[in-house]
């Protein structure tokens, strides 16, 4: 039998290696960027036509390349980075494998210009799909300027499967803003379709992170420095109020390389504690340095997780990292956190109490409690009594497991709601609507008594317009008096340029100015006392993290964003006419009886509870 194997000529081999370094554009602007830095520039510009899909550029000011070099570095497993295995663990450089360049080769059009310092003239190279097309000396300036055109020409399917622009320029921004934030010495530039998208001067991390982030959090950096024989932590942490409900401010650098940890990052929440609302994620950028020999660092290149050899101790001190800079700039109350909840709660303690016969209960929660309701409560009041409508949750439980059937409160299984007989749980039709302690709507229905959550079921309300209008595309708008402008980081104006059909969707009447600004003159119907900065930082930082393209889901959150700061809260006053409209809207919606997170909107208290209770 003839022989059958054979070396797979260095085309294919390529593309084959290609697969797994060069995903997406983003994954050849890191490459460069990172060769860029390699080769000791200290000014870097990125030039990106189409999110990547049709140019990528990186022009450097770096050592360049000679003549016989620039060829060679398209070779697989050409570097200059390390010699012999011993290398790979004393790495200074970024990349060592010196695969980058012959994967882009091998599935793009590239053009690459170098020269080194103090020679007259330089090399200009174009290679596509491997093959060197020409070679040549030219003028070129010093350092490399590296150009990439139609990404993947060669392979339709992985050009198939790009994402949508926007999607594709988020993950590019990604990348750029982790190199950025890991060389603030070093000049930055960054242009998409013309625009100017970034423009980082070298200056110290403080000001890097604030050019990178925004310039609101000037004030709101806390320094982190804490400096162990096992691991050094520096860099910031965002104070607990420009904490987000969405996460992409979170940054884990481990000896300059950025990194994924969903251990650290419980390290940084533990030590935040209860200074975060809840479902709130801190900012932070954490520059850890570790001897390379405790960790892997022969990672892959496009992988951002990373072994330590001693987890939990880099975990423990990082923790009191944290811990010990939120102290040291008084934002940590010294207080006891056990204290400090036991305080909280204790209002709630000072009313009379009424015991509910049979049924255990939580006794600290007393729906009924007769307390002046403040005029204009004062912030946390109210969330607290949100937490302990939660009352009503271990009521139902306990009383559940006291009969075998629920009986008293009927709530509908949340997860189902729809398939609850609506007239179970509609108020009757002739009703007289109360308002009780300005949260609750109580009326009578057919078989006992209905109290309905004015917050959470006016954001039911809301949040199934907004969904429409989303799924619609149109959104219906009013105008505002005064336009507003905020002013947004780099990477959320060009976020808010690609996605800003959304914004439209939603009802938002927007324009991009120029220098960052972001102007509002309209917003969504029905939403009078909207925080509109604080609105429209939260839906950019909820399409950021939508990596996965914007579906059902993320237009859901979209539309729940607007809801929860459109809604009316608790502790405002409602009249009867109001009272019977947001009945009516709550009964009209498709799932009336839940709300956000799938918290409950309706209660009823069946008369033959009641009379339980009167017995
Ligand atoms: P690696 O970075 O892992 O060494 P690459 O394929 O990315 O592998 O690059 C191969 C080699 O090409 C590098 O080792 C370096 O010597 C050279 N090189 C790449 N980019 C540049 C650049 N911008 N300036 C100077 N030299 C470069
Ligand atoms: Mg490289």
């Amino acid at each position: 039998m003839p022989d059958k194997i054979h070396l797979l000529p260095d085309a294919v081999a390529n593309q084959i290696a290609a697969g797994e370094v060069v995903q997406r554009p983003a994954s050849v602007v890191k490459e460069l960027m990172e060769n860029a830095i390699d080769a000791g520039a200290t000014q870097i510009r990125l030039v990106v036509k189409d999110s990547g899909k049709t140019l990528i550029q990186v022009i450097d000011n770096g050592s360049g390349m000679s003549d016989t070099d620039s060829r060679m570095c398209f070779e697989r497993h050409a570097t200059s980075k390390i010699k012999k295995a011993e290398d790979l663990f004393h790495i200074v450089t970024k990349g060592f494998r010196g695969e980058a360049l012959a994967s882009i080769a091998a599935i793009a059009q590239v053009e690459m210009r170098t020269r080194l310092s103090g020679e007259e003239l330089g090399t200009i190279i174009e290679i596509e799909g491997s093959k060197v097309k020409s070679q040549e000396p030219g003028q070129t300036s010093e350092g490399t300027n590296f150009m990439v055109r139609n990404l993947f020409y060669n392979v339709p399917a992985r050009r198939y499967f790009l994402k949508s622009d926007a999607i594709e320029l988020r993950h590019i921004i990604d990348e750029f803003q982790r190199v950025a934030l890991t060389h603030p010495d070093i000049e930055f530039s960054f242009h998409h379709n013309g625009t100017e998208v970034f423009m980082l001067p070298a200056v110290v991390l403080r000001q890097r992170i604030v050019h990178v982030l925004g310039s609101r959090y000037n004030e709101k950096l806390v320094p982190v420095d804490e400096s162990t024989e096992i691991v050094s932590v520096s860099g910031f942490i965002g104070k607990p109020e420009v904490s987000k409900k969405t996460r992409g401010e979170q940054f884990f650098f481990v000896n300059n390389r950025f990194i994924r940890s969903a251990y650290l990052h419980h390290a940084v929440m533990a030590a935040f504690d209860s200074l975060l609302p809840t479902g709130n994620f801190p900012l932070y950028i954490l520059y850890l340095t570790i001897d390379p020999e405790q960790i892997d660092i022969n990672i892959h290149p496009t992988k951002t997780e990373i072994k330590f050899q001693d987890e939990r101790a880099i975990y423990a001190i990082l923790h009191a990292a944290v811990k010990r800079a939120l102290g040291k700039f008084n934002i940590a109350p010294s207080l006891d956190f056990e204290q400090e909840t036991a305080i909280s709660v204790s209002p709630l303690r000072t009313g009379q109490e009424i015991h509910i016969p049979e049924v255990k209960v939580n006794h600290d929660f007393n729906p009924f409690e007769s307390k002046p309701v403040k005029e204009s409560p004062l912030p946390g009041w109210f969330e607290q009594r949100e937490r302990n409508a939660e009352g009503w949750k271990e009521l139902m439980s306990i009383s559940d497991k006291f009969s075998n059937k629920p009986q008293g409160i009927v709530q509908p299984e949340s997860n189902h709601p729809h398939q609850m007989a609506m007239s179970d749980l509609r108020p009757e039709d002739d009703y007289q609507p109360f308002q009780l302690h300005r949260r609750y709507i109580a009326c009578q229905a057919e078989n006992g008594l209905m109290l309905i959550d004015q917050q959470r079921g006016h954001r039911r309300i809301l949040f199934e317009k907004y969904s429409l209008q989303l799924e619609q595309g149109k959104g219906l708008s009013q105008q505002i008096l005064f336009p507003e402008e905020i002013k947004l980081s780099p990477a959320d104006y060009a976020i808010a340029d690609s996605s800003i059909h959304y914004l439209h969707a939603l009802g938002f009447e927007i324009k991009l100015l120029p220098d960052l600004i972001l102007e509002v003159s309209g917003i969504p119907a029905d939403a009078p006392s909207m925080n509109i900065t604080k609105v429209i930082e939260e839906i950019l930082g909820q399409l950021k993290n939508e990596y996965a393209g914007i579906n059902l889901a993320a237009r859901e959150k979209m539309a729940w964003i607007c809801a929860r700061n459109a809604s009316i809260s608790y502790g405002q006053m409602l009249t009867t006419p109001e009272m019977k409209e947001l009945i009516n809207s709550l009964f009209a919606c498709k799932m009336p009886y839940t709300s956000e997170h799938n918290k409950p909107t309706v209660l009823n208290l069946e008369l033959q509870m009641l009379e339980q209770q009167f017995r």
